[in-house]
């Protein structure tokens, strides 16, 4: 007698996007939830990212809307596993090292213990003999984090994606009708291009220009409070930054940017007056008041649509992506539940 087999069909997910939020949250459904077929579709993909060009320091700010306890969910889940890659054979292909060096300050902060102080390695308050090499400034702190090079890290993701069984797709979309049809749940990692995709309209550039510089004996990071300025040595440059103009969408290099930033890192690191710049770049950071890690019924074509968003991570995406991309994957799997079961003899 002849036997039939109740067989699943795969829930099919497109994520937009091929940024380090997209790359992420793709490999994360794809090893998670084997029940889905992942299709990573993008307009742009590396080297041509915003994320490409980050400097991907992991330290964060605090969004004013999304409870402490997520954000340091967020922070840790992303820490934890880019140090596991520090810590493996995996790191100078996947771009991902220690960084140790100091955060300084003109003024003393009201709060001198970031909600991230105990996540990220050996942090403490500068000695006085430590902060005399910034005469400027009148409090540091000191600490261990990770450095994690997008432009090594995308392609390594991209490969961890394709052996999980994902499929990428160079495409715009214009509209997310035009994916309606294809697949099941839609995850939206557009960034900054969320604005128009999906209407947004609380999403906004903050343009950032940054230098690549040959300077092989930095080997500390330091950082001005304002986040304005910033010398993060790398594995083969040293990027030093920057600028944080909002609402700027010009992607070009501005020459008065370029001195400036060179002025303001010589004043902190004098040895950089004798670097040479090997690139210069300009990025729009993807800002919103709080990042969007939620989900929506959307009406598509007559249909409705899971979709899952993950974008407006501002400066701190590198930082934040393992962790939003965990939590999307929680929001994918709600989904999936509330799916009836698509049983096919
Ligand atoms: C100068 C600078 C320095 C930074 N330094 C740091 C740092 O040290 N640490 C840190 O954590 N963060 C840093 N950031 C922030 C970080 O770069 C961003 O938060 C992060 O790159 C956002 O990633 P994303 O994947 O959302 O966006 P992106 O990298 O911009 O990717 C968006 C993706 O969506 C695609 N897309 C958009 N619209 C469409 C569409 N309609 N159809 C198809 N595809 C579409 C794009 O093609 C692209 O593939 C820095 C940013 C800048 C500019």
């Amino acid at each position: 007698m002849k036997r039939f087999r109740t067989r699943m069909e795969p829930v099919r997910v497109a994520v937009v996007g091929a940024g380090v939020i997209g790359f992420s949250t793709a490999v994360c459904i794809a090893e998670v939830l084997p029940s889905c077929s992942v299709t990573l579709l993008a307009e742009r993909f590396s080297p041509d990212t915003t994320s490409d060009g980050a400097a991907g320091i992991l330290f964060a700010a605090e969004f004013p809307d999304i409870p402490l306890e997520r954000q340091r969910r967020w922070f840790k889940d992303s820490f934890d596993h880019l140090l596991a890659i520090a810590q493996s054979e995996h790191s100078p292909e996947a771009g991902v090292f220690l960084s140790t060096g100091w955060q300084i300050f003109k003024d003393v902060p009201a709060n001198k213990k970031p909600f991230w102080s105990d996540l990220v390695i050996g942090f403490r308050q500068m000695a006085d003999e430590e902060l005399k090499r910034f005469p400027d400034h009148k409090f540091g702190q000191v600490f261990t984090t990770i450095k994690c090079e997008c432009s090594s890290y995308l392609p390594w993701l991209k490969k961890r994606f394709m052996k999980a069984g994902g499929q990428v797709e160079q495409k715009r979309i214009n509209s997310l009708q035009e994916l309606s049809s294809s697949f099941d749940i839609i995850v939206n990692c557009s960034g900054l291009g969320s604005k128009t995709l999906v209407g947004d309209p609380h999403v906004y550039p903050v343009r950032g220009q940054v230098l690549k510089l040959e300077a092989p004996w930095l080997q500390h990071f330091t950082r001005d409070s304002d986040g304005k300025t910033y010398i993060y040595p790398g594995i083969h440059s040293v990027t030093v930054g920057g600028t944080r103009q909002e609402g700027d969408w010009r992607l070009q290099v501005d020459e008065g940017d370029t001195k400036s930033i060179l002025e303001r890192c010589s004043a902190l690191e004098p040895s950089l007056r004798k670097a040479k710049v090997l690139s210069k770049w300009v990025g729009l950071r993807p800002s919103r008041r709080n990042p969007r890690v939620e989900r929506e019924a959307v009406q598509l074509n007559g249909r409705q649509v899971a979709v899952v968003h993950n974008y407006g991570h501002g400066g701190w995406g590198v930082t934040l992506a393992w962790g939003t991309a965990l939590d999307a994957v929680g929001l994918v799997r709600q989904c999936l539940h509330e799916r009836r079961p698509q049983a096919k003899l």
